[in-house]
Formats: C-alpha cells, structure tokens, sequence
C-alpha cells in the first residue's frame, strides 16, 4: 500500500447514524404471515383423519403461498424507503428468498390439497388432479399462473442465471405480475377462509390492491414523472482508464431528486441497442443542479457500448436508490474501501463524507486506477489519505488482512468502513474489518450484484 497523501482531517461535523428500517420491515412482514395462518386458525373447527389434515396442510400452504406472492412483488416495487433504509442489494436478497419460499409452499400446497381431495373422494390423484384444473372455478387461469411461477423459478436458479443473459432472465421474471394475477382469482373463489367472510376477503384485497399500487406508482408513474420533469441527456462521455468511461448526464433541476453520493440510478439510454436495457451504475460524483456523473467499466454489451455513447442521447432514469449514504456513519472516523470500479460511489462519498475520511483503493496496476487524480485532489482539498492497494511486480495480490488493516488504520474498530467491490474481495474485508475489532453496525457495504 502507498500513501500518496497524509495530512490533517476535515473539522467534526453532526452526525445523526440514520437506522436501518431491516428489522422493523422484517418483523412486520412475519406478522403478515401469522395474521394469513390465523385466517386458516379462525375459520376451521377441527381437522378430522387424514384426508383433513392434507386438506388443512394445504390450505395454509396455498395461504402462505398467496401472501409470499404479494411479498415478492411488493419488495421489488422500488419503494425508495425500503430501497434507500435497508438497502437495494438486501432487499432483492429478500425479494430471492421470498421467491424461493413461493416455489416451495405452491409444490406442498398443490401436492396437500390434491392428496387431501383424493382421500377425501377415494379417487386416483390423477383423476383428481384433472377435476380440479378442468371443473373447478377459476383453475384452469390458476394452472396457467402456477406453469409460469415455476418457469420464473427455475430460469432464477444460479446455474441457469449464469447461463442466460440478464435480459432474458428479467423480461422472464417480469411475467411474475402475470402469474399472480392469473393465481389470484382462485384464491378468493375456492379458498374457505374467504368464503362469505367479507374481513378476510377484504384484508385480501387490501394486500393484493396494495402492492398493485406500489408497483404501478414507483415502478411506472414515478419514473415517468421524473423523466419529463427532468429531461436527461448526454452531455459528454470521457476515458477514465482502459475500458472505464465517465458519462456525464445533463438535465433540469436535478437537485429535487434528492440524490445523494453515493447513491445509484438505474439508466436506460435511449440509443440503438441499448434502450431495452435498465441498468444500475453508481453517483461517481456529487450530484449537481444541472448534471450528474456516472463511471462505467465495460464487462459485457450494455457497459462497453456506453464508451461510444454519443452528446445529446437521451436518457431515462430510475431512482436515487441505495443506502451506501453518509447518513449511516456512527461517528466522525470513516474509511473507504474500494476495489475496481467500486471505486464509483466511494469516490463521491470520499468528497462529501464529514469528518475524518481515508480511502484506500484496490486495483491490479497503476494503470487500473480509474479516477486517479480527482481523488488526489480531493485528498489535497480536504486533508484526507488515500492510498492504493496495487499487484506486486509479478502480479502478487496485496494481502489485506485484519493486521494488515490494523497496522495501516490506528484506530481501525473506531471508524466506520464503507466497501464497494466485487462479492469475493468485500467478504474477505468484510471478515478481516470484523476480525480487527470493528462493530458490525459499522461496515457499511453496497454489493454490485443485484
Ligand atoms: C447498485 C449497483 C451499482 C452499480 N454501479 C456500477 C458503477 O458505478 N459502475 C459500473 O461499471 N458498474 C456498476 N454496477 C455493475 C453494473 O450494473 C454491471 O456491471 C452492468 O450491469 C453490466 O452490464 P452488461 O450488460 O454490460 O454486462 P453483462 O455481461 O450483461 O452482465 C455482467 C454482470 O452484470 C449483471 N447485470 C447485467 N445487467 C444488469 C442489470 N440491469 N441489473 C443488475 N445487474 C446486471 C449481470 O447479471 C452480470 O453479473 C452496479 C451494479 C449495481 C447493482
């Protein structure tokens, strides 16, 4: 590591950490699910032999199943205050475990109820099976609905992820909105919770009607309210390092977003082949009245086309999202920890974080810095260290480890550290801050993985 300036910090400014909302959203969401089994509790006597308790098994998964689905949508509707107090990356985390637990209670539901009815009726389950899709009402939608949740599923599994384009796999799990609208009918036609209980049925359509209107406000009218009123555009685009350009977006009173460093938006740009497109890349400056600042580095189609972007395409944006914001800090003491083209939110933040800031910024060669001598100019501004973590000669990565860590950062368990990187490197540093004694509530991490 090399220090390429030391110096005295930034005067003390207030800082008011800004909570994470995770526990409070968590705990509500499994109340939602205790308040959907009570329906089930309040509307059932008694379970009698087996073919009943198929039947009950079934009925609370295809409850749990309904309410997971209103879940799983609801999280991904970019609702800025899930987006920006707990964190984008956490919430699509939950948003994959939500889909992984539908998956689950529609197999046990579909096979519980089937297996339920069958008992029930001394029939075969195939004979069973085909009475249901084919006589029951609102089922043959319903099949249709389950078909689709299944082919969202499988084409999320890693193996198949990492085999399609991230296009594919989006416009494939858009078609969820269509699955659960399918689903929903037969929810409230055969489930028994619902049947004449107008409490239940209205508590129902509270959540599925709720989440519609989340999806529809923050997902369509917000962005389209946004994009009118600012009118975004290309204004330059700018080498920063080999395969690492900087755009610069012009647009009107861009200070009424509300962005803030460290943040990211989601960008479309409106140019041939890259308008089906939406993707995240970070604030890598300040955002100002009349522009804001992305840096990109070219890892496949969408990245690499945006060198050849050209002044005056427009662009149409989605956010501010993340929670990577100064309003998380705990204290006066901060370190930035950046590897490759993390480097993009921490570099705003490096400008703008109060107090006492040190960056330290990992990349193979001196000739992968991107942003090199802003930061250093920043440094100089305002007082603060940076210093690089760079391959040895013969390619030997820097180890960064908690004593590493400790002997470089004196006071290492009293700073707050903010890491931007890719997965493998921010979970070593992650266990080698945690190793070296600093809190958790202190590491702050945005994953560039969504
Ligand atoms: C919150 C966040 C902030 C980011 N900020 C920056 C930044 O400031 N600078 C930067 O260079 N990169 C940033 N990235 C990463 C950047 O979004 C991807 O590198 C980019 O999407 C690659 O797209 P591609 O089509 O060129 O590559 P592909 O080859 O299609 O994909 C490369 C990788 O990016 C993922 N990816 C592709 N499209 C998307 C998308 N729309 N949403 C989420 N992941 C996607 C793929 O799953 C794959 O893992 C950020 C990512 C996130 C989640």
């Amino acid at each position: 590591m090399t220090t390429v300036d030391a110096g005295r910090a930034a005067p003390p400014l207030p800082l008011t950490a800004r909570r994470s909302l995770a526990g409070p959203v968590l705990a509500v969401l499994w109340a939602g699910a205790a308040a959907v089994v009570a329906l089930w509790w309040a509307d059932t006597d008694a379970v009698v032999g087996a073919a009943g308790r198929l039947t009950g098994a079934g009925r609370i998964a295809g409850l749990l199943c309904g309410y997971a689905c209103a879940v799983l949508v609801g999280l991904m509707a970019r609702v800025p205050l899930l987006e920006v107090r707990i964190g984008s990356d956490r919430v699509a985390r939950w948003h994959a475990m939500a889909g992984r637990y539908t998956v689950c209670l529609l197999v046990a539901h579909i096979v519980l109820i089937l297996a339920g009815y069958a008992a029930q009726d001394r029939a075969s389950l195939w004979h069973e099976t085909v009475t249901v899709v084919l006589d029951y009402p609102e089922m043959l939608k319903a099949t249709a609905g389950t078909v689709i949740l299944f082919a969202v599923g499988v084409t999320s599994v890693r193996a198949a992820r990492r085999r399609t384009s991230h296009e594919f796999w989006y416009y494939v799990h858009l078609l969820t909105y269509a699955a659960v609208f399918l689903a929903f009918g037969h929810q409230l036609a055969l489930g028994e919770e619902f049947n004449g209980k107008p409490v239940a049925t209205a508590f129902w359509y509270a959540l599925y009607l709720g989440v519609a209107a989340l999806v529809l406000w923050f997902r369509v009218l917000a962005p389209v309210r946004l994009n009118r009123r600012h009118r975004l555009r290309v204004e330059s685009v700018h080498r920063e390092a080999p395969g690492v350009y900087s755009v610069v977006v012009h647009g009107r009173r861009l200070d009424e977003l509300g962005a803030r460093p460290g943040q990211f938006f989601r960008w479309r740009f409106l140019a041939e082949g890259m308008s089906w497109t939406s993707t995240p890349y970070s604030l890598s400056a300040p955002p100002r009245p009349d522009r804001m600042r992305i840096t990109v580095k070219a890892l496949g189609d969408h990245s690499a086309a945006v060198a050849l972007l050209r002044p005056g395409t427009r662009v149409w944006a989605e956010g501010p999202y993340g929670s990577l914001t100064a309003d998380r800090a705990t204290g006066q003491r901060s370190l930035l920890i950046a590897a490759g083209v993390g480097i993009t939110p921490l570099r705003a933040l490096f400008e703008t974080l109060p107090g006492e800031v040190t960056l330290l910024y990992r990349a193979r060669g001196a000739e992968d810095l991107a942003l090199g001598g802003e930061l250093e100019a920043i440094a100089r501004r305002r007082g603060a260290r940076v210093l690089y973590a760079l391959n040895g000669p013969h390619g030997e990565r820097p180890s960064i480890t908690a004593q590493s860590l400790q002997a470089t950062f004196p006071g290492l368990a009293g700073h707050d550290v903010y890491i931007c990187g890719p997965h493998g490197f921010a979970q070593d540093v992650y266990g080698a801050l945690r190793a070296a004694g600093v809190a958790d509530r202190r590491i702050h991490h945005e994953s560039f993985e969504l």
